[in-house]
């Protein structure tokens, strides 16, 4: 019967928003048959059990709530968006992932001690289905269950719902799940728990920094590379450029995130700021930058050398989460490992807003391999040109320290939020870019 049902509702993409796969249950209701069938289905788990109410949700929920009250003898009562339901009410708010939303419920709706059936047609986040179990227990109804057509599995809902007994007829995993690689510091790997799993992967040009650690994020593997070595035995100069991104592609991974630290050229990017880079100066000369070494030969497009689609999804992510954002700078890449002379950093700042040794050649490989790459650039401190003229302060080694471990939570939730909404990532060409470098 799941089957049934489950050809029986249709897919529009992108609605109501971009990205998001709305599930129309339309279909399901016009077939007489099979919509008799769901209720019945759906009444077999309670036949006998006391219940005295369904209460179904606004608004197809109350279809379901309706007929399955006719089925199981039960009364009905409703729960409504704010303002639709007169006279008096209790209500509660809940918060969605952009804003809140109020839900009502008549002050009578549930007789103290009255047990209930809760009723919806999608189990999403939870959020709406939550704020409804409040209400009855505000007018102190016993839950007995809560039944939903379908269920959206890779939103998590039902795991804050644990207290209830939750049934769903049909689950929906993601539509499309990415592979997405995250290159960063060892703050990263409490990202995946348990779960995880550590992978040894041998390319043609060796072995990656460390043995790379596959998780999921929502829908999405994620598999987690530390730039420097789990121990940091890497300094910036003998990272195995090369590898780490033969070694990500190797896996599949469609999409890079990048965070790295940097030293701010500007005044105005203060310690604790993230940017967004759009643009780089490569000052390093010693790294193998390029995949191509002949006979198969490549001029990879770099004026636009970040992608665009994560550059945007980024910087709407990290003003969602309040953080400190420059929405792009140029990053200059120098050799390292010594930081640089004053005349030098003096020079950089004319052009360039932030300092830093790895970012390159990693984003320039990474587009040769036509993976789509983000940075996000964590500043730690002021460079030497900055603070020598007196327009900051300079940083000491300690507070760089505290500054990178305070902001390096806030970038742990940042990259996770970029991760949860990639469905939204807008459009790029990064894949064309390297598809069209070869000559
Ligand atoms: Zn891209």
């Amino acid at each position: 019967m799941q089957d049934l049902i489950r050809a029986k509702i249709r897919e529009i993409p992108d609605w109501p928003q971009k990205g998001v796969n709305f599930k129309d249950i339309t279909p399901l209701l016009q077939d007489h048959e099979l919509f008799c069938k769901t209720i019945d289905f759906m009444a077999s788990r309670y036949l006998g059990a006391p219940i005295d109410k369904i209460i179904g949700i606004d608004a197809r929920g109350f279809i379901f709530a309706s007929a399955l009250a006719y089925k199981l003898g039960t009364g009905l009562a409703i729960v409504r968006k704010k303002g639709k339901l007169p006279g008096q009410t209790i209500s509660k708010e809940y918060s969605l992932e952009y804003g809140s939303n109020i839900l009502e419920m008549h002050n009578d709706a549930i007789l103290p001690g009255e047990r209930v059936l809760l009723v919806d047609d999608v189990l999403a986040t939870g959020g709406t289905i939550g704020a409804t179990a409040e209400l009855v227990k505000q007018l102190r109804g016993e839950i007995i269950g809560i039944e939903f057509l379908l269920e959206l599995s890779f939103l998590h809902g039902r795991e804050k719902l644990k207290e209830y007994n939750i049934n769903s007829i049909l689950q929906y995993e993601a539509e499309a799940s990415l592979k997405i690689g995250i290159i960063g510091g060892t703050g990263f790997y409490d990202f995946f728990g348990e779960t995880a799993e550590a992978i040894n992967v041998e390319t043609d040009f060796g072995k990656p920094s460390d043995v790379i650690i596959k998780g999921k994020i929502s829908a999405n593997e994620v598999y987690f590379l530390p730039r420097h070595g789990k121990n940091h035995v890497f300094p910036p100069h003998r990272i195995p450029y090369r590898a780490n991104i033969a070694a990500l592609k190797k896996l599949g991974v469609d999409i890079i995130i990048a965070p790295s630290a940097v030293g701010s050229l500007k005044p105005e990017i203060k310690p604790g700021d993230f940017v967004i880079c759009d643009q780089y100066i490569n000052r390093t000369a010693k790294r193998a930058d390029t995949f191509f070494e002949g006979p198969e030969v490549a001029h990879i497009e770099s004026a636009y050398p970040y992608c665009l689609g994560l550059r945007e999804l980024a910087v709407e992510q990290g003003r969602r989460l309040g953080l400190p954002l420059h929405e792009k700078g140029t990053a200059v890449v120098i050799e390292g490992p010594r930081f640089s002379t004053l005349a030098e950093s003096k020079i950089f700042s004319q052009t360039a807003d932030v300092i830093n040794m790895t970012q390159y050649p990693e984003v320039v490989l990474a587009a040769e391999a036509g993976i789509c790459y983000l940075n996000i650039s964590l500043v730690t401190d002021y460079d030497a040109g900055i603070y020598a003229d007196g327009g900051a302060k300079p940083v000491s080694i300690d507070q760089v320290m505290v500054n990178f471990k305070n902001n390096n939570e806030k970038l742990k939730k940042f990259i996770a939020a970029i991760i949860e909404n990639i469905h939204k990532k807008g459009e790029c060409d990064c894949k064309k870019k390297s598809e069209s470098a070869k000559i």
